[in-house]
């Protein structure tokens, strides 16, 4: 049965679009939606489809190339604001088929929102309402077209319906408690304007010279670019510009900062010119750092001395069959500790971290001394799950997600590594019953076999994950 055609409409979030596409077929799940987008194409487009993101597909359904589909209804653009030399790709290119898997579905906050006023207009002008990218941009929780504040869905799935459905299910609730006065507006309609204008970018820029470019225009403002010294950094000139109960809302770690402080996210990360910041962190920093979002965007186009970018220290390169093969047992050798694996490679080590997050094995330095991965390493150890994150007091979040980014060997090992402190940890780690604790870890300290549930769990959280989990877990097997 071949699929009725939705086509995606302006501004549209590929997330609402799909969901358009199943409630216009009246598909009942994913799985039939699923089946029901792989059936509507040809053979030889099938096999293709079948490997490619949901948001390729999308793309496919839309007789749209997938770039053009990425820049227009993914928030690709957004996550991925500036990108390492030679990855600095078109969004949706077929080599970057791996961001598109990781990043393509998501938007920058969780939940659903709109703008009440958007939906009347959408709906008197085309007949019907859908989610809109630029309500799903970090700290923005107005509208950027009419200025009012947004409304969050209630409902636990939203995008099964439309929004104008939800709004007269009386389903939503405003997004924003805090009211902003006209001197505060006048910031973040700027760093709202600047964020609207990154979404739209086709290409990633190339981090050697928007990392350049920010650092220049820091220094010129009399800021501070190096960690240690006097004058004030780049967090402390948002901290003075941004609104204070907007900052501790989307940016705690700068509101809670100390005066002078370099924070690695913030001041470090916006000029790096080997590693991209987080999307909105260039924003952000653009926003305080000029009056006007024209200006900021303006200045991302100066030009850059060749030499600038050419004398970045490109890291030193190794090939798939290095990383995939060999490495392991570098790793191993060195306990897992990104510091020393960088010298004895001769490897840049903020590259080299980078990379073995990549390839899902951190560094694990002082690992024993990490709730999350204390959680980790009771499950793996045989606890339950929801026992091993209460018994560490940690947020099931946090385990999940690296469950999910960290390779099953790797858990393995840290488990061997802090074996013999397993003791100590069970003391350490409050309201845990130390009769229990003690006999406990020795248990488990002679069992460091992944138990079954942690198997099973690991299937769970890693299935459609991507290719590039799936590789891992194809390595971790061998
Ligand atoms: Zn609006």
């Amino acid at each position: 049965m071949a699929m009725i055609k939705v086509t995606p409409m302006d501004d549209e979030l590929a997330i609402g679009h799909e969901g358009r596409i199943a409630w216009v077929n009246a598909v009942a799940n994913q799985r039939e939606f699923d089946r029901l987008m792989a059936s509507s194409s040809s053979q030889s487009e099938q096999h293709k489809l079948d490997k490619r993101s949901k948001l390729s597909q999308l793309a496919a359904h839309a007789e749209m190339s997938p770039t053009n589909y990425a820049r227009k209804h993914s928030m690709l653009p957004a996550f991925r604001v500036a990108a390492k030399h030679g990855e600095d790709l078109m969004h949706g290119d077929a080599q970057g088929e791996s961001f598109s898997r990781r990043l393509g579905m998501l938007t920058q906050k969780p939940g659903a929102y709109i703008c009440q006023s958007c939906v009347n207009d959408d709906l008197k002008k085309s007949q019907r309402s859908w989610y809109r990218r630029d309500h799903h941009l970090h700290g923005v929780d107005w509208c950027p077209s009419h200025e009012i504040t947004l409304s969050e869905i209630k409902a636990p799935n939203p995008w099964a319906a439309f929004p104008h459905h939800w709004i007269e299910a009386g389903e939503i609730e405003s997004a924003c408690k805090v009211e902003h006065g006209q001197q505060d507006m006048a910031f973040l309609r700027c760093y709202a304007e600047i964020s609207v204008a990154l979404l739209d970018q086709d290409t990633p820029l190339d981090v050697r010279a928007v990392g350049y470019l920010i650092g220049k225009r820091a220094q010129h403002l009399g800021l501070r670019t190096s960690i240690n010294g006097q004058r004030s950094t780049i967090s402390d000139h948002i901290l003075l510009k941004a609104p204070e109960k907007w900052l501790k809302t989307h940016f705690s770690h700068i509101s809670e900062k100390e005066t002078s402080g370099f924070i690695a996210k913030i001041d470090a990360a916006v000029i790096s010119r080997t590693i991209p910041a987080q999307g909105y962190v260039y924003g952000l920093a653009l926003a305080s750092l000029f009056d006007t979002s024209g200006e900021a965007i303006q200045y991302l186009n100066a030009s850059v001395p060749a030499d600038v970018v050419a004398r970045v220290k490109t890291p030193s390169r190794r090939d798939a069959g290095f990383w995939h093969g060999e490495f392991w047992d570098i790793y191993v050798q060195h306990g897992g500790l990104a510091a020393r694996i960088a010298e004895s490679l001769g490897m840049d080590k903020t590259y080299l971290q980078e990379k073995m997050s990549t390839l899902g094995m951190p560094s694990l330095h002082n690992v024993g001394a990490s709730k999350s991965w204390r959680a980790l390493m009771r499950l793996h150890g045989g606890e339950g799950f929801r026992s091993s994150c209460e018994l560490e007091k940690v947020d099931e979040k946090d385990v999940e997600y690296l469950l999910r980014t960290v390779n099953p060997k790797v858990v393995a090992l840290a488990c061997n590594i802090v074996g013999s402190s397993w003791k100590d940890m069970a003391v350490v780690t409050t309201n845990f019953p130390p009769l229990r604790s003690t006999c406990d870890a020795q248990v488990r300290t002679v069992s460091p076999a992944p138990n079954q549930e942690f198997n099973r769990f690991i299937d769970t959280v890693v299935a459609g994950q991507g290719s590039a989990l799936q590789q891992l877990e194809t390595m971790a097997a061998a």
